[in-house]
């Protein structure tokens, strides 16, 4: 066992919020170490969408306008259609306040990319590959480090005043913790997969919404493109002995414009290798604060991606999070109640993003005939009805949470009148 030379604040996991933590508590001079139990950052076959709120805090680190420049896709307006190929609705970024009146949608690995090389400039950051965080460390009740293990299994302890768990969904820091939580594993997940930009693909991003079908697809650069399909996880292994041909002729068929663009570069995509499922979860916790420790991103609060905030909302956790811990530092106070401010001001915006993503998770994958009936009312109205446009627009883009009344809901379906 070796015992390594104190730290401020240590960090585990190497995703979105660890970095951003990372990065906004070095650029005020702490020392920060952060674990993860990969070789290098994660890369998924994916397109995520970086909301307004995300935008902000890449801003606030000084990587918003690199980002810019790699391979992104920027766009202003999101496009919802049912199968036919009929508009339903359309979200109009632009009715934000300026300057963050828009999203970009991202590969992971490229976002990550900078992230690390952002995170390498600080002298004050120490970066752990291959480093699986173990145990806490314990004394008079309060965490005070981490035992991790390295390479060749060797084990090694780390101190600081402060542990950051932001290992993702299956949290082992969680567990170290002991906080009860309830993960709930939804029925559907997605197939996702990324093929060369179909020619003359003209909209910026659209959803297609059908009985028991969902399905995305974007640009991720000007070159990439994304498709994400939505299908339950006990039909996978029963959809891959169908064949792959027959899962793209599925996807061709949903819509005969939108299936001719994309045939040529899903024959591309030959095996099911070019292709990832991937799960969703939801996670509920207890308590996201302990004496020492807070837990941030999939950790404390995992989302459906229905609402595209998990990754923009383990950021935000990160900015929030770091102010309370310069507070910490300043008080020489790292207790449970020190720590709960920042559990105040997150938990009510993030609790309103899962609520939304688990209602559109029945509404928008929902297989039953008055519930879709239903869908396409909502989505016109959401389409005419400014008010209700914006409430979605704000909730979705994290700038401000507006939970839906009954007064919306009745609303929506032209129930009352306006
Ligand atoms: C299909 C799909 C589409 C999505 N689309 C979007 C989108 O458009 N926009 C959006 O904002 N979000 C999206 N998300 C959600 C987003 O990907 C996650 O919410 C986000 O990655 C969570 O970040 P995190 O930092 O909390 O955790 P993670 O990204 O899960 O990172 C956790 C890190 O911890 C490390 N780790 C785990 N255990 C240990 C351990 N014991 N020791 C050391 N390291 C450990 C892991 O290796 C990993 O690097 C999507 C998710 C899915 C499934």
């Amino acid at each position: 066992m070796v015992s390594q030379s104190k730290r401020d604040v240590l960090v585990i996991g190497a995703g979105p919020g660890g970095w951003v933590l990372a990065i906004l508590l070095a650029k005020k001079g702490y020392k920060v170490a952060i674990f993860d139990r990969q070789g290098s950052p994660s890369s998924h076959p994916r397109g995520e969408i970086i909301q307004p709120n995300g935008l902000k805090v890449l801003d606030e680190i000084d990587i918003l306008q690199r980002l810019q420049q790699e391979l992104v896709y920027r766009w202003d307006k999101v496009h919802f259609r049912n199968m036919g190929g009929d508009p339903l609705c359309t979200i109009r970024y632009q009715n934000l306040p300026p300057p963050f009146n828009f999203a970009l949608v991202v590969l992971p690995e490229v976002i990550q990319k900078l992230l690390k090389e952002r995170a390498e400039n600080f002298s004050v950051i120490d970066i752990y590959w291959r480093a699986t965080f173990k145990s806490l460390l314990w004394e008079n009740g309060r965490v005070i480090g981490v035992q991790v293990e390295t390479t060749g299994k060797m084990l090694q302890e780390f101190h600081a005043p402060l542990v950051v768990g932001g290992d993702g969904v299956y949290s082992s820091v969680r567990k170290g913790l002991g906080i009860p939580c309830h993960i709930h594993p939804y029925e559907n997940g997605y197939m996702t997969a990324i093929m060369d930009m179909p020619r003359d693909f003209k909209e910026e991003l659209h959803f297609y919404v059908g009985k028991g079908v969902y399905v995305a697809m974007m640009p991720v650069s000007q070159y990439r493109f994304y498709i994400m399909y939505l299908m339950p996880k006990n039909r996978v292994t029963e959809i891959k002995k169908e064949g792959v041909d027959r899962f793209k002729e599925r996807i061709v068929s949903l819509n005969p414009d939108v299936g001719d663009l994309l045939s040529r570069p899903l024959s591309a995509l030959s095996s099911w290798s070019d292709f990832v499922f991937v799960p969703a979860f939801r996670v509920r916790c207890k308590s996201w604060v302990a004496d020492g420790c807070a837990l941030m991103g999939d950790a404390a609060h995992a989302m459906n991606p229905h609402v595209a905030q998990g990754r923009n909302s383990a950021m935000q956790d990160a900015s929030v999070l770091s102010g309370v811990i310069e507070d910490c530092f300043r008080r020489g106070d790292f207790s449970r109640s020190a720590l709960l401010d920042y559990e105040k001001i997150r938990r009510p915006t993030v609790e309103a993003l899962q609520r939304t993503a688990h209602e559109l998770t029945w509404l928008w994958e929902s297989r039953f005939t008055p519930l879709i009936w239903a869908r396409e009312r909502i989505f016109r109205s959401i389409d005419k009805d400014l008010y209700l446009h914006d409430k979605i627009l704000h909730t979705a883009s994290g700038i401000k949470s507006q939970p839906y009344h009954l007064y919306d809901k009745w609303r929506a379906l032209h129930l009352w009148p306006v």
